[in-house]
């Protein structure tokens, strides 16, 4: 573990070249940048620069690897696993490379620096009337270069895939501060190892992706989201399967939410609208979106099923805020777990078939061996993606419920990996799953990754102490 204070001539050569507005060390500002936004993880740095460009971005890391100092690169801190915050030497604050640099409304590419904030690549793709569709609850304020390395997942995968899947080429510094411009707006380009893709989820820990260039798509015109209730998961998984034959490729998100998680939202804010008369076990939120105007399919699918028994109540939003009220319902979720007291978050992956099973089984037997807990469970059923909280239930202190942490994590994350699942979804590794990440990996699996790791950054500068 690299553990050393940044020596003062080497800060002074930093210093100088960023330039007055590229630096602090002033311990308010960078206390926002070495905490944690939720206040799990409190890092420390000697001084967060923030270049303006690939080139100053290059001039900073060659002068820490040089002298072995370890380099943290940041976004919008919106990271859910640690991994971004520092231990010690330089944290690189990508907030001020933030340029659109081009965009081809005939390729379809937008390029854009990794500072650039998700929504306002959205935006700009919405003003040439094209369609950037990685979005998730934090676009607000994350970058896509965080996006990026951390494979971000959200909310239309289903459809579009996970940050991955939407990039063409890639810009990055490397730990010796080399630049590769791999900067390509192909579709088609096999010439040799696809290197984007290991930098892509990389957390960080083998350089500083500078840039990208990511794929647009047609305007999404018409837009139906429905919020249906229904009593378990196995339901939803079939009206899932009903839904993607009959709206051909127009469903583009399928999230599903239990009882607690319903009621948590609702018994925290008056100005969501709740549009049923009574509580049922599990809802889906579903969206089809289409370039084209979407028939009355979601119609006749929700009424069939409701004949059929399949679910017990559905509502189709009317409009763009019925609609927005029912994502806001979703989103508020995570953000008012913490009003339930301590959590224990999962956030797991199984085959999209083993979803209702892997619920049935971990809802049993967190409940058999901590009674009372609150289990919020909600997430991408169409990833096959559930974030799988569980809240301190009223009986049990804090202390004593967070004992639990260690035997309710290996309950939960065995019963993911026997039904062919993940531990780590969407979210990454970061500080957090490490020891998760020696455990459920092959050895095969962790040597490779260490080999490449030790290749591309031999003094193990880049982002130190995550993932591996
Ligand atoms: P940071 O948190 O700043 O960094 C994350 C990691 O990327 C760190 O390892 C950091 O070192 C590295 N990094 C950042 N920028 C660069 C760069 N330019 N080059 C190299 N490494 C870099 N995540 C999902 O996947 N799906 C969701 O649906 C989702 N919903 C969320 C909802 C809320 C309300 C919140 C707060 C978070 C959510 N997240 C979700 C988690 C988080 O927003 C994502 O992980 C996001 O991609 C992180 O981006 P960031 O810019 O904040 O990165």
């Amino acid at each position: 573990m690299i553990k050393m204070k940044t020596p003062e001539h080497i800060l002074t050569t930093l210093k100088e070249i960023v330039g007055r507005k590229g630096w602090t060390n002033d311990e308010d500002k960078i206390e926002n940048h070495i905490t944690e936004w939720r206040g799990m993880w409190r890092g420390y740095c000697d001084i967060v620069i923030s270049p303006v460009n690939t080139e100053e971005v290059s001039s900073v890391i060659k002068v820490c690897n040089a002298s072995g100092i370890p380099v943290t690169p940041q976004g919008g801190n919106t990271g859910l696993v640690g991994a971004a915050v520092p231990e010690g030497g330089v944290l690189i604050s990508l907030n001020r490379l933030n340029r659109i640099r081009d965009i081809d409304i005939h390729n379809n590419t937008i390029t854009v620096d990794a500072g650039c904030v998700l929504n306002e690549i959205q935006i700009a793709a919405e003003n040439v009337e094209r369609f950037f569709p990685l979005s998730l609850g934090a676009e607000g304020s994350c970058q896509i270069g965080g996006n990026l390395s951390t494979n971000a997942g959200g909310i239309r995968v289903l459809r579009y895939g996970n940050a991955r899947d939407l990039v063409l080429g890639l810009e990055v510094v490397l730990p010796d501060g080399r630049i590769w411009n791999g900067l390509r707006a192909l579709r088609k380009d096999n010439t040799g190892y696809d290197l984007k893709h290991l930098f892509i989820g990389a957390e960080g820990t083998l350089g500083v992706i500078t840039a990208a260039v990511l794929k647009l798509f047609p305007c999404q015109k018409d837009c139906k989201t429905a919020l249906i209730a229904m009593d378990s998961p196995k339901e939803a998984l079939k009206l899932m399967k009903i839904i993607e034959t009959e709206a051909n490729d127009d469903l583009s998100s399928y999230e599903i939410l239990n009882r607690e998680s319903m009621e948590l939202v609702l018994s925290q804010t008056s100005e969501l609208i709740y549009p049923f008369n009574n509580l049922h076990n599990w809802y889906a939120l579903v969206e089809l979106t289409s370039p084209t105007r979407i028939e009355q399919e979601l119609e006749s699918i929700l009424s069939n099923a409701f004949k059929d028994k399949l679910i017990n109540d559905a509502v189709i939003a009317n409009n763009k805020s019925q609609a927005i009220n029912f994502w806001k319902i979703r989103e508020a979720i995570p953000i008012y777990q913490s009003k339930l007291g301590a959590s224990i978050k999962h956030d797991i992956s199984v085959p999209v078939s083993k979803v209702p099973e892997f619920l049935h089984l971990a809802i049993q037997l967190v409940r058999e061996k901590v009674p009372e807990i609150k289990v919020i469970a909600f997430g991408h059923l169409g990833d096959g993606n559930i974030h799988f909280n569980l809240s301190q239930p009223p009986t049990k202190e804090v202390d004593a419920f967070l004992n639990e942490r260690p035997s309710l994590n290996h309950l939960v994350y065995e019963i993911a990996a026997k039904l062919g699942g993940s531990f780590s979804a969407e979210h990454g590794i970061g500080k957090l799953k490490r020891n998760e990440m020696h455990h459920y990996c092959s050895k095969t699996e962790i040597r490779v990754m260490q080999k490449l790791k030790e290749n591309i950054d031999p003094k193990g500068t880049m982002n130190p102490n995550k993932i591996l």
